[in-house]
């Protein structure tokens, strides 16, 4: 008997080395691998060469190394020669403390692989409407200008036959106040599509050389955004925000170097060019890694607010209706919301976009400036409403979260005084959802909480109902 029980101990003690050495594995292939040479981790480094002695190196130093031979810069030394040798001395493998090392980031292999557009599966612009409308709010003209656009584009690039009749690319401008939803409209329709999109700022760009980024950063980012496969980046969206503000400057003595000769540096990319572009970085330089990408098939969307074109467009047409008495139609437009939609190429011109620029932005077109009652749909309608999302949190501590019409009214009130479009929507809410995320978990006994005009505007509380009370 007692043999038995000392044996049983002995596998179990077997075993569980067993399981601490496969955790010790398990463990050492949670963390990095480090260059010996450089220490960087693999992630930045790319993949590592490993030599005898578990040394790993990577690329760029092995590349170094070799060069560094190849030029004479190294003795060579016949280490054969030297008696007992111990290499480990002179390299301390695994001197990176525990506490030093990264761990792996998990891979992404439970994405689907993404269907690339085919003219089967490729959506009827009605279609993309159709899913825009679940997300977008309102905008009508712009959902549809912007299906119709992302359409033909891919139609164009997917055949491929259009050589004998040249179609020309759809590149759009958007105009449009600030957040009425031209960033939101276009990730929307590239998640839909499932196509690569960069959302880059042309604030940040400047003329080659010149302090900031060139304008080929914009491709770097797209090819960062397709894993680095150029072919997926050609046929990808590039989105420029803020585009009026690379304006030509009206008064200035220097040269314009993140104005006009932005919009100069951009032209060629737009219309579609071979491209060298900086791989994994926004600026070129002699240790980056440079490749050549095709900008044809790539749309261009670029967006800006605009501000003070509405001065341009009103001037224009108090010109153009004062011919004959022109009396009180200087302050005609003044209330006009949406006078933004009567732009022109030659206002824009004015504002002093350069005309080849916008030659190449065919599609040109307005959102609407935001309601109340837009905003109200904001917050109940999208398939991820925001208040939809609060709803779905709290349902996971089982409570039903309620809102009252005149909080939406509220909301939508307080969000209209910021003038920032409906980003303020998030701001008002995250602040006063804090409170409510944070007491009710700690009473189970609550079931339902109804947030009221009045909560909102702090001149109340919220309605609480506890569980069982509506049974
Ligand atoms: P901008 O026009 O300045 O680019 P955004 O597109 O970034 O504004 O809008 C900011 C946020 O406001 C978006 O993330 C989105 O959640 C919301 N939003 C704006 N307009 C709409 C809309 N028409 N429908 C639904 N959500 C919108």
């Amino acid at each position: 008997m007692p043999n038995d029980t000392d044996d049983k101990t002995k596998e179990n003690e077997s075993i569980n080395n067993k399981n601490s050495s496969n955790d010790n594995d398990k463990n050492n292939d949670d963390y990095e691998n480090y260059c010996y040479l450089c220490r960087r981790p693999e992630s930045s480094a790319g993949p590592f060469i490993t030599l005898p002695g578990n040394m790993h190196v990577c690329n760029e130093c092995m590349q170094k190394s070799f060069d560094a031979f190849n030029n004479n810069q190294m003795q060579f030394i016949d280490l054969s020669r030297m008696p007992n040798i111990n290499m480990s001395q002179f390299m301390p493998f695994d001197d990176i403390p525990q506490s030093q090392k990264v761990k792996k980031k998990k891979k992404k292999e439970d994405k689907p692989e993404e269907a690339p557009l085919t003219l089967e599966n490729i959506p009827a612009p009605h279609k993309i409407k159709a899913m825009l409308d679940e997300y977008v709010v309102g905008q009508e003209y712009a959902k549809k200008a912007i299906s119709v656009a992302v359409y033909n584009h891919y139609k164009r690039v997917i055949t491929n036959t259009m050589d004998d009749i040249e179609i020309e690319k759809s590149n759009m401008l958007m105009l449009g106040p600030t957040g009425c939803g031209k960033t939101y409209l276009v990730k929307t329709i590239a998640r839909l599509l499932n196509v690569p999109l960069a959302i880059t700022d042309a604030t940040t760009l400047t003329e080659a050389g010149y302090i900031g980024d060139d304008v080929e950063s914009i491709l770097s980012k797209l090819l960062a955004v397709a894993d680095n496969d150029v072919e997926k980046a050609e046929r990808g969206i590039v989105f420029i925000d803020e585009i009026d503000k690379i304006a030509k400057k009206k008064e200035t003595r220097s040269r314009d170097v993140s104005g006009e000769s932005v919009q100069q540096g951009l032209l060629k990319i737009i219309e579609g060019a071979d491209v060298e572009v900086p791989v994994g970085a926004g600026s070129k330089n002699a240790m980056t890694p440079m490749t050549t990408m095709n900008t044809q098939n790539i749309l261009f969307i670029c967006g800006g607010a605009f501000p003070d074109i509405e001065d341009i467009i009103k001037e224009r047409l108090s010109k153009q209706s004062s011919m004959g008495f022109n009396a009180d139609l200087k302050d005609r437009f003044d209330n006009e919301p949406n006078l933004m939609k009567e732009v022109t190429v030659d206002d824009l011109r004015d504002f002093g976009m350069i005309p080849e620029f916008l030659g190449r932005l065919p599609v040109i077109y307005t959102l609407d400036a935001l309601d109340k009652d837009m905003y109200i749909k904001i917050l109940k309608e999208p398939k991820n409403a925001i208040l939809k999302q609060y709803q779905k949190l709290l349902a996971l501590d089982e409570v039903d979260l309620k809102f009252d019409d005149s909080a939406y009214e509220a909301i939508a009130e307080k969000a209209m005084e910021k003038k920032t479009g409906a980003r303020a929507l998030r701001a008002i809410i995250e602040k006063f959802m804090l409170d409510i995320m944070y007491e009710i978990p700690r009473d189970d006994s609550i079931g339902t909480v109804t947030i009221t005009g009045d909560y909102i505007n702090g001149k109340g509380s919220p309605i609480i109902e506890l569980r069982g009370t509506n049974i």
